[in-house]
């Protein structure tokens, strides 16, 4: 049994990471680890950056294709996608976010961890409402990997 399944959270060892350029540009981090017939995030990607072996086969992510347009995190049901994008000392994490009420833009939120642990202020810079709403916030760059969820 993978520690994940045991512990009940992601580490970033489970995850295959962009580079440090990829990150500047703005790419989707895909954290699906459950083996479930879904893939609606295959046919949202413009760029085919998202690929299944098979239904019920985890997504794979090519970095270089994607251009972090976010189309893929308003259509995962298993919240399961962020965009992060470097922007010099700091980072955007768009978040899908479920509850209510949303975060007002400009305003300033906790940054939590995978575990739900706070790790840092965030500001966020956009709100916006769809299918899945999708929050994004600003936190130190050194947290763009770590921040998955807010608190209000
Ligand atoms: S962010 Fe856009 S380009 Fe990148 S994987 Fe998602 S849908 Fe595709
Ligand atoms: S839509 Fe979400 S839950 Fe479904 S395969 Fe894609 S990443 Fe996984």
């Amino acid at each position: 049994m993978k520690k994940w399944e045991k512990e009940g959270y992601l580490e970033l060892s489970d995850l295959k990471l962009p580079n440090e350029e990829q990150l500047k540009k703005g790419v989707a981090i895909i954290e699906c680890i459950q083996q479930i017939p879904c893939n609606p995030c295959v046919d949202a990607c413009p760029k085919k950056a998202i690929s299944m072996k098979d239904i019920n086969a985890l997504p794979e992510i090519d970095y270089e294709k994607c251009i972090g347009c976010g189309k893929c995190i308003e259509v995962c049901p298993g919240l399961a996608i962020f965009l992060v994008k470097i922007v010099g000392k700091e980072a955007m994490v768009s978040i899908p976010y479920e509850f209510i009420p949303l975060p007002k833009e400009g305003s300033i939120v906790k940054a939590l961890d995978r575990r739900g642990n706070e790790i840092c202020d965030a500001r966020v810079e956009k709100v916006k409402k769809g299918k899945t709403n999708v929050v994004t916030i600003r936190v130190p760059s050194n947290y763009a990997m770590e921040a998955r969820n807010i608190e209000v």
